[in-house]
């Protein structure tokens, strides 16, 4: 069946072509670690993790690769301002040391290896470090320059956007009206407002003192935008299928990085650049650099299950905006709940009732909607249809639904009945019972399930165990 996404760069929802039959490799830009990763940020690696289960549904070997950015992205992404890392070091009262910018980076780095964990996102084939790929850095940039597109001031070696014939074609920027509307630049010998810092130069010029690099151009440190560049043709190659990230991201900085690779190749660097909306609370956006935002951990906090907010994103298309309420994540928790119940069900009630041809139509309907630009909201709503079809016996029901979360990822064969917290005095009951049934003594066993049934509990005995569960 056809695979279809929406590209941002032809605009069109286009026919999937890989570059190397049944190969994909992808791209996806990684966090900042100058804080937790915000649930904002979270629906973009949803939602990459969906593009790549997909993908492999399809029966694609998939190289995905994300970076983790440890140096060089400043507090806006047009090279103005403190460097994020810097700033944080500041706001956590570290000292100003290499160590402490390491520190930091590695905090940051587990914690959002952790929301990947409890959110059920696969981890890439490769994770990568902008502060391991310094070289491959400079030695694209010493491309850029040999090529023409490059620039040498007192303060950076900057990108000449007028160089490059079809700068700003992702975001279809007016270049022109872009430029007339810019400030006035702190660096008087930059070209044209928007060109850009491939690599900042000189000790004491500008906020990051602590890492440098030496470089062809003295002490320095990479510009944010050739990272990525640098970071994927390593991992991936000149040329690559898919590049993701937020919305955010379109106007500047994948601009940039199309406008670096392809100056320093001369080719046509990716083919489908795939980008998600916003997640926006009621009040606006979410802000990483403000602090003020939602963590999956508060959402823990407030009891919620991780994979709920995980439910929550599949039930609105990637490309459109979603609003956060706890109010719209308690329905979701809630219809996560039904599943479960449901699951468990055709888990302990097995029943074998086969219809090939009904079988086959599902697969084939939740197939259409996943590989119709990854549908996920029509892709659930076929997934209930399986849960609630009368023809279908259980089994048959497990199958399709494992299946399907091949793609979902909500860890349906990890479903099991929540193992409730009871007082010390039922868990002595229930141990003294235990200990009755051992002994075949069953009329004590039957007398302390009665006293525990009096206490507000059923017990069901299973070859496992009992399970206990509230009447
Ligand atoms: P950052 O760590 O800020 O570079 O962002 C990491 C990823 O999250 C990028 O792909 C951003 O485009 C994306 N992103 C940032 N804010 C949001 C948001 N509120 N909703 C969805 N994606 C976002
Ligand atoms: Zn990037």
């Amino acid at each position: 069946m056809v695979l279809k996404f929406s590209n941002t760069l032809t605009r069109k929802k286009e026919e999937f072509k890989p570059i190397k039959q049944g190969f994909v490799d992808m791209y996806c830009c990684g966090p900042t670690v100058y804080n937790y990763a915000h649930i904002g940020n979270l629906r973009a690696y949803v939602f990459e993790d969906i593009l790549r289960r997909v993908l492999e549904y399809n029966n694609y070997k998939v190289k995905h690769v994300i970076n983790i950015t440890d140096v060089g992205h400043l507090t806006s992404d047009a090279d103005e301002g403190e460097d994020k890392m810097v700033k944080a070091i500041k706001r956590e009262g570290l000292d100003f040391s290499k160590e402490s910018m390491l520190k930091l980076a590695e905090k940051y780095t587990l914690a959002f290896k952790k929301n990947f964990k409890d959110l059920n996102i696969k981890e890439p084939n490769i994770w990568c470090k902008a502060t391991e790929h310094i070289p491959e850095m400079i030695q694209l940039v010493e491309r850029i320059i040999k090529n023409g597109y490059g620039y040498d001031t007192k303060t950076a070696i900057y990108y000449d956007i007028s160089k490059f014939k079809n700068y700003g074609k992702l975001a279809k920027l007016n270049i022109e009206q872009l430029e007339a509307g810019a400030r006035i630049e702190p660096d008087p010998e930059k070209h044209k407002p928007l060109d850009f810092s491939l690599w900042f130069k000189g000790v004491g010029k500008h906020s990051n003192d602590i890492m440098q690099w030496d470089s062809p151009w003295g002490m320095g440190f990479p510009g944010w935008h050739i990272e990525c560049s640098a970071m994927s043709v390593k991992h991936l190659g000149e040329q690559f299928d898919i590049h993701c990230g937020g919305i955010d991201h379109i106007p500047v900085h994948h601009t940039n990085e199309i406008a670096q690779t392809e100056a320093a190749t001369g080719k046509k660097w990716v083919n489908y650049w795939l980008h998600n909306d916003f997640l926006i609370m009621k009040e606006g956006k979410m802000a990483k650099s403000t602090g003020d935002f939602l963590t999956l951990e508060v959402l823990k906090e407030k009891g919620f299950e991780p994979i709920a907010y995980r439910y929550f994103c599949l039930g609105a298309h990637y490309k459109s905006q979603l609003t956060f309420s706890f109010e719209a994540l308690e329905g979701a928790e809630s219809s996560l709940k039904r599943l479960k119940e449901n699951i468990i069900n055709f888990k302990e009630n097995k029943c074998s009732f086969s219809n090939k041809k009904l079988e086959e139509n599902y697969k084939e309907k939740f197939l259409e909607q996943v590989n119709n630009d990854l549908n996920t909201p029509l892709a659930l709503a076929a997934m209930w249809e399986v849960v609630k079809d009368r023809e279908l016996g259980n089994d048959e029901k497990l199958n399709l639904l494992y299946d399907f979360d091949k793609v979902l990822g909500l860890g349906m064969e990890r479903f099991e009945k929540e193992k409730i917290k009871v007082s010390t005095e039922i868990q002595q009951l229930l141990e003294k019972r235990e200990e009755a049934r051992k002994n075949k003594n069953w009329g004590e066993a039957d007398k302390l399930r009665d006293e525990i049934k009096e206490k507000g509990y059923s017990i069901r005995d299973m070859p496992e165990g009992p399970i206990i569960e509230r009447i």
